[in-house]
């Protein structure tokens, strides 16, 4: 595993589930966190807790990543008091399920606006932090449902598939920079975000994963500390698949 020590890391969705497993793994190799949540402060205290001596080195704020003013603001205040940020980790996400026929627009507008619009928002300012410098990683946490579709999901989908083309965009953007840009594709993942779903159909899902298993939020953040790492220094515009073969 890469050293990470005094690189800048800044997460979205960090205090739960996916960024949580990305936080914990980036501050066991020595970086420095900057981790975002949207309103659970409760899940942001108790994991600032579990990180015990490595909480000197994660500060979290309270940001909702498509109020663009705030991330605007939340960019102006890092870049005074932390300078820069090297890796971008674009995780914040959620589900509002239904079919498309029945589907309120609150449910589409507010799944795009998070997933793929707070994408933008998160990358526009971090790419302008990273061209200073010369240097950065950025990576999306995608979902293989944006090739795969899932009957109740098309607004997830389409954010999820909104997400890899803005990806393969701004990879050729800023290639000449170093600053490379990744999509990370976790399949089915135990967290809160599924949580919702019956045991039945948990064990349906489970029966499409060709390993007959779901993956850990773990092995998540090891394909993105790959990604961020420089052995990885020469990929971009690229999906990584972390799906136990869906
Ligand atoms: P999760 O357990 O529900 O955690 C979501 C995290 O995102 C929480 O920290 C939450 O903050 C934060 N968040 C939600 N809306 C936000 C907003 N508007 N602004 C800032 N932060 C916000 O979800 P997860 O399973 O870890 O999922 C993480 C990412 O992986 C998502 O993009 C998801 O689509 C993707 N993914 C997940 C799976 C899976 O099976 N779990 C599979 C494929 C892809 P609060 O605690 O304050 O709510």
């Amino acid at each position: 595993m890469a050293d990470f020590t005094g690189q800048k890391v800044l997460i979205s969705g960090a205090t739960r589930g996916i960024g949580k497993a990305i936080a914990q793994a980036f501050l066991e190799q020595g970086a420095f966190v900057i981790g975002l949540y949207a309103s659970n402060s409760k899940a942001a205290e108790s994991f600032k807790e579990e990180c015990g001596s490595d909480a000197e080195r994660l500060h979290l704020y309270q940001c909702d990543v498509s109020d663009y003013p705030a991330v605007e603001k939340l960019f102006s205040s890092i870049e005074d008091e932390f300078d820069t940020i090297d890796i971008l980790i674009s995780n914040a996400g959620i589900r509002r399920d239904g079919v498309l026929a029945m589907m309120p627009s609150e449910d589409w507008n507010r799944v795009i606006d998070i997933n793929l619009t707070g994408s933008y928002n998160m990358a526009k300012f971090a790419v302008q932090l990273m061209v200073k410098q010369k240097f950065g990683r950025i990576i999306f946490i995608t979902s293989p449902m944006a090739h795969l579709g899932f009957a109740g999901q098309a607004n997830y989908a389409a954010s999820k598939a909104g997400q890899i083309g803005m990806m393969r965009s701004l990879s050729k953007e800023t290639a000449k920079r170093k600053i490379t840009v990744n999509c990370v594709s976790p399949g089915f993942i135990a967290t809160e975000l599924i949580d919702d779903l019956s045991r039945d159909q948990l064990n349906e899902y489970k029966k499409m994963v060709p390993m007959r298993r779901f993956g850990t939020p773990r092995e998540v953040a090891d394909a993105v500390l790959f990604l961020s790492g420089p052995k990885a220094d020469y990929i971009t515009g690229a999906v990584l698949e972390i799906n136990g073969g869906l």
